[in-house]
This record gives structure tokens, C-alpha cells and sequence, in this order.
């Protein structure tokens, strides 16, 4: 039960967007993090078998992307970023028109799955609305409906939590939770936070390279003891910039509090507190460090 990524590449013309890339990825919630540009929704459309790639191969659930695409699309759903359909299609047509790109057969079933997956999402009195009438927030509960119908092993996307109020980013994280026991998510998103919160595993990627692949418990544990809070002055930010990685600084009492990245402490710029890090702390101390494997 395992997606195998195996020294994946793929180039626009002469840009290489994926280089040499390899991961293997087992059931649970993976958070994808990489700078824009780093190649992230590129790689969720080719494990979408949405678009193809250059070299390598990936491995997922015993099938070739390569030699197998339609045994795999069977087996995924898939939540792009920009996700806008027919305006004038209610949900429910919408639904069963996503249920015949899968291949669902059978009436009686696709309706029980078009309703389960509906309620969910907490759609299923919305159902006969057109997708031109509903809000961001259900718009991109009908999103996730669609990926989920018939279960797939592997779940992408990209960006999921943009347009979901506080109260839905929680719904939504709950419903990947237990969605996720037995299968694959990989989700990417630009909010840190979202990851720490939502994912088990985290992999980093940049310039279509693996940095890190593995929990976010031990990325953020790369950077115990290494994250600073000092108060200085703008002069004094100037110099601290020049010696050490700042993370964040916030205007305090006329003063610079800056929150920085460091083996040791900021020592001669007076009072200063260890902080617990963050998956921010570790992401930016991967980035700038890690190699990769
Ligand atoms: P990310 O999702 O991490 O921001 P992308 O996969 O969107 O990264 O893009 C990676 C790189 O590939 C970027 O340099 C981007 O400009 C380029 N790129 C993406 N899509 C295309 C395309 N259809 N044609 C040419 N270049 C593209």
C-alpha cells in the first residue's frame, strides 16, 4: 500500500521542474511544502496521471504511472487548485458526472456514494443547487466531495483549505483524518501551519528535488535549541541579519523583537529566550541546509 516515486523527471522545454526526484510515501496525511516554483503542483498533476513526465517512474500500489495510468486514475482522487466547473450544473449532476469519469457503474450505487460523500461534506441539502450559487467555503466542500467518491487509495490536493472559514478548515481536517486510515493524502498548501496541524509527514521539495521526507515531529525537532527571541534596535537588526537566519521580527515598545534560527544564542545583544520551534523554524532550516538524499 505504498506510492514509490523513482527518479522522477520533467521538464517544460529546457526548465527542469523535476529533477531526479525520489520518495516513498505509506498510508497517512503527507503535507507537501516547497517554495513557489519548488514543483509542487507539477508533481500532484503527473501522480493525477494529468500530465506526463520525462523520466523515472512511480510505483503506486503495485501499478506503473508509466505502463498503467488507467488502473491508477481508478484508484485516485484529485482536487486541483483552481477548481471551477460547469456554473450551471447543480451538485448532484456535477456529481454524476465525476462518478462516469471514474467509471462508477451500477445507478443504485453511484446515488448511495453521491450521497455519502455529500454528507460528509455537509452538502447533501445543498444537492440541487447550481455551483454558480454556492459560497467559496461550499464550493470547495463539493471539491473534496468529488476526490473522495469511491474511496481512493490516493487522495491530492492542492491548496485545500483557501475560501474555508475557521470552523470549515476544521470540519475539513477532521474528515481527512478519518478518511485517512487506511489510505494515502498528499495535500500541499502554502499555510505552514495547516500542516502541522493537519499531517502526519511532511516532505519537502526544491527545484524539483526531495530535501526531506519523514515526520513533522522530527523536522521540527532539527531545530530544538536553535530558535531565538531577542528585543534590538534597527542598527542592531542590521548586524543580527548579517550573523544569524531571522525568522520573523515584530515592532514592540520602539524596539525590534526578532525571532531568529541559531546554534547558539544571541548572546551580546542582551536578554534573550530558547523558543519551542515550529514546523516554520524547520522548514526554513531544511531549505537552507539540507541536501537531500
Ligand atoms: P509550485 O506548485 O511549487 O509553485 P509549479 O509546479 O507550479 O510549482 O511550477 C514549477 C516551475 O514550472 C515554475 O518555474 C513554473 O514557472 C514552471 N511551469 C509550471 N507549469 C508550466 C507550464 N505549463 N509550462 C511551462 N512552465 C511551467
Amino acid at each position: 500500500m505504498s506510492v514509490e516515486v523513482e527518479a522522477l523527471s520533467k521538464k517544460y522545454g529546457s526548465n527542469q521542474v523535476i529533477n531526479q526526484l525520489s520518495f516513498q510515501i505509506n498510508k497517512g496525511i503527507f503535507g507537501l511544502l516547497g517554495d513557489n516554483g519548488a514543483g509542487k503542483t507539477t508533481l500532484m498533476k503527473i501522480l493525477a496521471t494529468l500530465l506526463g513526465f520525462n523520466e523515472g517512474d512511480v510505483s503506486m500500489f503495485g501499478y506503473s504511472l508509466r505502463k498503467e495510468p488507467d488502473a491508477i486514475r481508478a484508484m485516485l482522487g484529485y482536487l486541483p487548485q483552481n477548481f471551477d466547473f460547469f456554473p450551471d450544473a447543480t451538485i448532484t449532476e456535477s456529481m454524476n458526472y465525476f462518478a462516469a469519469l471514474k467509471g462508477l457503474i451500477g445507478q443504485r450505487r453511484i446515488q448511495e456514494e453521491i450521497s455519502q460523500r455529500l454528507v460528509e461534506v455537509g452538502l447533501e441539502e445543498h444537492a440541487h443547487k447550481k455551483i454558480k450559487q454556492l459560497s467559496g467555503g461550499m464550493k470547495q466542500r463539493f471539491g473534496i466531495a468529488q476526490a473522495m467518491l469511491n474511496l481512493p487509495q490516493l487522495l491530492i490536493i492542492d491548496e485545500p483549505t483557501v475560501g474555508l472559514d475557521p470552523k470549515e478548515r476544521i470540519a475539513f481536517r477532521n474528515l481527512l483524518h478519518s478518511f485517512s486510515e487506511d489510505r494515502i493524502v498528499l495535500l500541499s498548501t502554502h499555510i505552514v501551519p495547516d500542516i502541522s496541524s493537519t499531517c502526519d509527514n511532511v516532505l519537502i521539495l526544491k527545484k524539483g528535488s526531495c530535501l526531506y521526507n519523514g515526520s513533522v515531529d522530527e523536522a521540527i525537532h532539527k531545530v530544538e535549541g536553535k530558535i531565538w527571541l531577542v528585543e534590538v534596535d534597527k542598527g542592531q537588526l542590521q548586524q543580527l541579519s548579517n550573523e544569524s537566519r531571522i525568522i520573523s521580527v515584530v515592532r514592540k515598545r520602539g524596539l525590534m523583537q526578532v525571532r531568529l534560527l541559531d546554534n547558539s544564542p544571541p548572546e551580546k545583544y542582551g536578554e534573550y529566550t530558547l523558543e519551542t520551534p515550529n514546523l516554520e523554524d524547520a522548514y526554513l532550516y531544511i531549505s537552507d541546509n539540507e541536501r537531500g538524499p
